[in-house]
């Protein structure tokens, strides 16, 4: 063999590759079964697809209630959007999840004021596990040009993972968040058997890229799990001085 000229020892070897190959047919890895369901998307990608559970559309806030003590959600709803009443505190859905997908938009007001943590400050609570701000914080502040501890800068989860970048648009200008959240599963003594993850898009932007959690956020010390099993979408009143930002065009698949 060794004598023969190279490109017959090449067509031996593509012969010798390929034989078991013959007997293979395109269709041996195609799977026709079972077929994706069928779903009607939006006429925008901002917009609910036929599958989503609309969360707020502008309309009331129905879904909603205080997390305080579960009564009816008393933020202000104007010109199809709502707006944060910090006096009323917290909100969370009355539906419960697991994994979902969310679309949700947020803005800044344009006459914020305040510096670092204190300017804008907000959040969504992936899972609500609890009374206050227990829970997995995604944090919204305006961090258009204004310096904080970078977990704790719109895109972080909250003193755990920071932005990958900072697509913060100006106050005054509407924002998103696309959030894939998988919830995290417990054995029956509690402890974790697979954490949460998240991935997130800010304004378009991947800030989020499944990050695995640690725990529900702590705003003193290392995040911690609790069990749950199915929790509600929380939105922060927070307790800052400066003016309350708004929200519209808020929906949820489960996964
Ligand atoms: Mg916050």
């Amino acid at each position: 063999m060794t004598n023969l000229p190279k490109s017959i020892l090449a067509v031996a070897g593509a012969i010798l590759i390929t034989a078991p190959l013959a007997a293979q047919k395109p269709a041996d890895t195609e799977i026709w079964e079972p077929v994706p369901r069928v779903v009607t998307a939006g006429a925008t990608d901002r917009d609910a697809p036929s599958d989503a559970v609309k969360l707020f559309d502008g309309r009331n806030l129905d879904e909603w209630v205080s997390t305080r003590d579960k009564s009816a959600a008393r933020w202000t709803v104007t010109d199809g959007l709502m707006t944060v009443d910090k006096s009323a505190g917290n909100i969370e859905t009355k539906r419960r999840f697991r994994s979902y997908q969310l679309h949700i938009e947020w803005r800044i007001p344009s006459d914020i004021t305040g510096t670092d943590q204190g300017r804008g400050n907000s959040g969504i609570f992936l899972a609500s596990t609890g009374d206050g701000d227990a829970g997995y914080e995604l944090q919204i502040l305006d961090s258009y040009q204004n310096k904080t501890y970078v977990n704790g800068q719109a895109g972080s989860i909250y003193k755990q993972s920071i932005p990958l970048v900072n697509p913060s648009r100006k106050p005054g200008e509407w924002q998103s968040y696309d959030v894939i959240w998988t919830a995290p599963m417990f054995n029956v003594d509690g402890s974790v058997k697979s954490p949460a993850y998240v991935t997130a898009f800010h304004n378009g932007v991947l800030v989020q890229s499944h990050f695995a959690l640690t725990g529900e956020t702590r705003y003193i010390g290392k995040p911690e799990y609790t069990k749950y099993e199915s929790a509600p979408i929380k939105l922060q009143a927070h307790g800052d001085k400066s003016a309350p930002i708004s929200f519209r065009n808020i929906w949820v698949r489960d996964l």
